[in-house]
């Protein structure tokens, strides 16, 4: 069906104005706005239906088109000056993206972020009204009315708050609720990559309720809620919250050591989450140095960057290859050539690990396998012997040493026949894919290349290349200030000098585009 014939069905269903015209045809020809396409439309209507007047002498066309469009209200009245009647189908709502517009500016006020997206939930009387409209005519190249919201009051917002409107990632996401007539501001955490050691025995990874509130307060722990009074979470967070202005904070850490083993060596990658930040723009450095120098020397931070969200699942379920020492406590001497012989045996060995008794209540019962890499005596005096296990992540260690009463196979105590324990155990490394850490600064390359961004680069290398390969076009643009490179460098420097790129200047990228591309 052609555009005409498409068209002349949709006065006959009420009022319509420029915008939902247009919309209607939204996906054919680009770098027009529904509300242009709308204009041109409506036009085309008019002049047909003037023709038909013309020719048949019937203004029934014409008066069905006359609420929607002044060309065809002129045709039947010379000095008819009115305005469009209210459009069924919006109910005239783009008359108002001021209004809408102002509601979230109001509300970021105060807040740090340099992208933004907006999202509209519309009441249930628009999304009908347009679904009758496509039933009548036909959707195929229209848009929905949604999407057009978004785009024209992200748009405004853009060009009021000097934001730049991104798809992917945004630092806060605007949602209207149209019914409702209000704004859900919801802001993007900062995640923050680091590494860290535990120099103190004691103290969880993260905040542990209390076994006999669960949180609540009681008297046993002192109405905190909690079952240790700090965490390597907490002593991380106490700093980051306010430095962040954020509402709260989560630790996400590769695996974790247990209460009373230390973190040495390279330390334990985490990422630090801080929610609902009004500040993104942390001072990392400044993060670190609080961390380090208040916590009493009970932990220790390095490494610190900003990372991507995807970083977190990383983290997760990379596998890890770590190295603990243990102090392992037997029942009775054990003699060290039969230690020697038994660590040797375990290298390269599967263990088989039902869930161990102690952490029963808390995993499931399952049984898993994991390598031992590497097993070596230290030194061995009487009844207690240091030993350094390399690994697979996930192996409980402390029931490759004890068997956890045959729940571990193999184990030492079951190798050597003596029962041991282990007295005290260390972290000593924690080494995750060995090269997590460039990995992350790729991803956040990646992250920054939004789809702006890399229209950017396009832009800028076709300028670039077209300087490098013919230099003497580059000459001629020079010396006459060719209007292109102009409007190009204007683009580029505008995007380049300030954050404040606005929708404005993706809608200029939007037409070089399809300049470009046609
Ligand atoms: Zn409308
Ligand atoms: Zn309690």
């Amino acid at each position: 069906m052609s555009v005409l014939e498409t068209a002349r069905k949709i006065p006959a269903e009420g009022p319509i104005c420029d915008h939902c015209m247009g919309r209607q045809f939204a996906k054919l020809s680009t770098g027009l706005s529904n509300a242009e396409r709308g204009r041109a439309v409506k036009l085309m209507l008019a002049m047909d239906a003037d023709r038909i007047f013309k020719e048949e002498g019937n203004s029934d066309v014409l008066k069905e088109l006359a609420p929607s469009c002044s060309n065809a209200r002129r045709t039947l009245s010379r000095d008819d000056r009115s305005e469009d009647a209210k459009c069924w189908v919006c109910g005239d709502i783009f008359k108002n993206l001021d209004f809408w517009a102002d509601m979230a500016v109001q509300k970021l006020e105060g807040l740090e972020y340099r992208t933004l997206l907006v999202g509209t939930k519309l009441s249930g009387l628009l999304a009908e009204n347009e679904e009758i409209l496509w039933e009548a005519c036909g959707a195929a190249y229209a848009e929905q009315l949604k999407s057009e919201l978004n785009r024209e009051i992200g748009k405004i917002i853009a060009a009021k708050t000097g934001k730049e409107a991104a798809l992917s990632n945004p630092d806060v996401m605007i949602t209207f609720d149209i019914a409702e007539k209000t704004v859900d501001i919801s802001v993007r955490s900062v995640y923050i990559y680091g590494r860290y050691n535990k120099n103190v025995r004691g103290i969880p990874q993260t905040h542990w309720p209390c076994r006999d509130c669960h949180g609540k307060g009681c008297e046993k722990c002192g109405n905190t809620g909690k079952q240790y009074p700090e965490s390597v979470e907490e002593l991380m967070s106490i700093h980051l919250i306010p430095m962040a202005d954020a509402e709260g904070a989560a630790f996400h850490g590769a695996g974790r050591e247990d209460i009373d083993a230390l973190m040495l060596g390279t330390g334990r990658p985490f990422v630090l989450e801080a929610k609902a930040p009004r500040i993104r723009s942390i001072d990392l450095a400044s993060l670190r140095d609080a961390i380090n120098t208040k916590s009493d020397g009970k932990i220790h931070v390095s490494d610190l960057q900003f990372c991507d969200k995807k970083v977190v699942e990383r983290l997760k379920s990379e596998k890890a290859l770590k190295s603990y020492r243990m102090k392992i406590r037997f029942d009775e001497p054990v003699p060290e050539a039969l230690l020697l012989e038994k660590l040797a045996f375990l290298k390269g060995k599967e263990i088989n690990q039902d869930t161990p008794t102690r952490v029963m209540h808390r995993r499931a019962d399952l049984c898993r396998n994991r390598t031992v890499h590497e097993a070596v005596l230290e030194s061995v005096d009487g009844d207690v012997a240091y030993v350094r296990v390399l690994c697979d992540g996930g192996l409980y260690v402390k029931e490759l040493t004890s068997g956890d009463n045959g729940r571990t196979n193999p184990s030492i105590s079951g190798l050597v026949g003596v029962h041991g324990f282990v007295e005290e155990l260390d972290v000593i490394n924690v080494d995750i894919d060995a090269g997590l850490s460039w990995k992350i600064k790729d991803n956040m390359l990646k992250n920054s290349s939004s789809k702006t961004a890399s229209f950017k680069n396009n832009i800028i290398q076709k300028q670039h290349h077209s300087k490098t390969t013919s230099f003497k076009n580059s000459i001629i643009q020079k010396q006459h200030h060719s209007k292109t490179t102009s409007f190009k460098n204007n683009i580029i420097q505008k995007q380049h000098h300030s954050k404040t790129a606005s929708f404005k200047n993706s809608m200029l990228q939007k037409q070089h585009h399809s300049k470009t591309a046609s």
